[in-house]
């Protein structure tokens, strides 16, 4: 599968995210050509603000490597990380302490961004982890958009429209 494919089940994840009412990102590990970890974020349902999708697939990389007996030092090593928004700089933090090979994300995270958009974490660590961004950016961002505005999938339409309408009051009320 090449990237394109990859990137498009990562956004799957993060639109999953989006219905449970977390931020939208997906993120998926590689190892071998073969999806060994698939995570979104899970901050709001664990009231954890680290639970991000990196961190919950490195999480179940653990898990894969003790039930296949494998060294998770070399799959680690030799794991492509696919993520629909540039990891945060917790996150970078992790995936570069634990050697992974690549990273492909989608869009810029302009708040948080640990690649380049904030800060360049990379710089920190002796590391060869080659990085691309904007694959498919622009729909990884019109997820966090929808987010941001509210819209939840999940919610019949009216619902939507008269939480508007309850804002709009309040703050016309407030000149
Ligand atoms: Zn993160």
């Amino acid at each position: 599968m090449d990237i394109m494919a990859w990137m498009d089940i990562a956004l799957q994840k993060a639109e999953e995210s989006l219905k449970a009412g977390e931020v939208p990102v997906g993120c998926l590990f590689i190892y071998n050509n073969e999806i060994i970890a698939t995570g979104n974020n899970t901050v709001n349902e664990t009231f954890n603000a680290t639970r991000h999708a990196e961190i919950n697939c490195i999480d179940q990389v653990l898990k894969f490597c003790k039930e296949k007996r494998v060294d998770y030092e070399i799959v680690f090593r030799n794991l492509d990380v696919i993520v629909t928004v540039e990891p945060c700089i917790m996150c970078m933090s992790a995936l570069l302490q634990l050697q992974i090979r690549s990273i492909v994300y989608g869009c810029a995270n302009d708040r948080f961004g640990g690649c380049v958009s904030v800060l360049e974490v990379s710089k920190f660590y002796d590391s060869k982890i080659v990085i691309q961004g904007n694959i498919k950016g622009e729909e990884a961002m019109k997820l966090l958009q929808d987010f941001y505005k509210g819209v939840n999938p999940n919610a019949p339409e009216s619902k939507i429209k008269k939480g508007r309408k309850i804002k709009e009051t309040l703050l016309t009320d407030d000149k």
